[in-house]
């Protein structure tokens, strides 16, 4: 993944230094420590995330796990893999579905993180699972909103329910809440709800998402996160999390090649889970989140 190929190498490189030891001393794990600290800040992992990990593996590789392996050095890799998995998540979590249909699953996040792509995406994925989902356009800022989650729909196949001209126009908990009732109708068993973002983080932006939380009360709050946007990354999900109380999160643009701190920050600082991981523009870019996955490819 690119994402993380410098953290990679520079990781890789500091357990190639420590394999030519054998027993550890104090002075070995605190140099290993320090080059793990340097390379994920450089990454742009948030620095209390980086204090927290590096803490515990300090504390574990100066214990007896380690010092009683036969392989000392390979242990701390373990360590280290095994932080990193907690750190992203621990288990995999899925898509939670209601009991009684329709399951509604709410999307919210700063513009241009990927949330109207993302809607094809998570309904194509469901369609093929032998759901029936249905788009809803409840983003009415931006004026090209609707077209585009309408384009976005016929590449999934789904159909999108968007205010009708005169009715609901410039309303979005009127849109989102009317989507419930005709879902419910026609018999459709997943509602994506995609919202409005801002730029940046934005009182009027943040209300709105709330609103349409409490007039729909989702099974889902999904916060599409950008993996690319580096340091900003904890105060947008800390923000996001106050606002919209979002259950999970979204990963996207984990093709790209900017240092994807966020991707190792945000479930650590909010305590919420990464559900998916988006990697490019197509509709089938997109994939269920594993935190043992993504720690095995950081670490390969
Ligand atoms: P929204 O404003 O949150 O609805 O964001 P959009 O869905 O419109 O996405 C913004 C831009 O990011 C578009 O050009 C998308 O094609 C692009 N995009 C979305 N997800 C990904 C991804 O996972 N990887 C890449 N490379 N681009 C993406």
């Amino acid at each position: 993944m690119a994402t993380f190929g410098t953290l990679s190498d520079r990781l890789a490189e500091t357990f190639k230094n420590l394999r030519t030891k054998g027993k550890l001393s104090p002075a070995d794990v605190d140099s290993t420590v320090r080059e793990i600290r340097r390379a994920l800040l450089d990454a742009d992992v948030a620095l209390e995330v980086v204090k927290d990990f590096t803490g515990k593996v300090r504390e574990r590789a100066l214990g007896d796990e380690v010092n009683k392996a036969l392989n000392p050095a390979q242990q701390v890799v373990q360590i280290v893999n095994e932080e990193l998995v907690q750190i992203l998540g621990g288990t995999q979590r899925r898509l939670e579905f209601a009991k009684k249909p329709p399951t509604i699953i709410m999307l919210a996040g700063l513009q241009g993180a990927g949330k109207t792509t993302l809607a094809g995406k998570l309904a194509k994925w469901l369609a093929k699972d032998n759901h029936t989902p249905l788009l809803v356009a409840a983003d009415l800022q931006r004026p090209n909103a609707v077209n585009q989650l309408q384009i976005v729909g016929g590449q999934a196949g789904v159909p999108v329910f968007a205010p009708e001209p005169g009715n609901g126009v410039g309303n979005p908990v009127k849109v989102a809440k009317d989507s419930i009732k005709f879902a419910t109708d026609k018999l459709y068993d997943t509602v994506i709800i995609d919202t409005a973002g801002r730029l940046g983080v934005d009182a009027d932006m943040m209300k709105q998402a709330a609103d349409i939380r409490r007039a729909v009360d989702p099974d889902e709050v999904l916060f599409v996160i950008d993996a690319m946007i580096g340091q900003d990354a904890v105060a947008t999900a800390r923000a996001f999390q106050e606002g919209v109380d979002f259950t999970g999160v979204v990963l996207t643009k984990l093709d790209g090649d900017a240092r994807g701190g966020a991707a190792l920050s945000v479930a650590s600082v909010t305590g919420r889970p990464i559900i998916f991981a988006s990697t490019g523009e197509t509709l089938d870019d997109f994939e269920p989140f594993y935190p043992d996955r993504m720690a095995s490819r950081i670490l390969d």
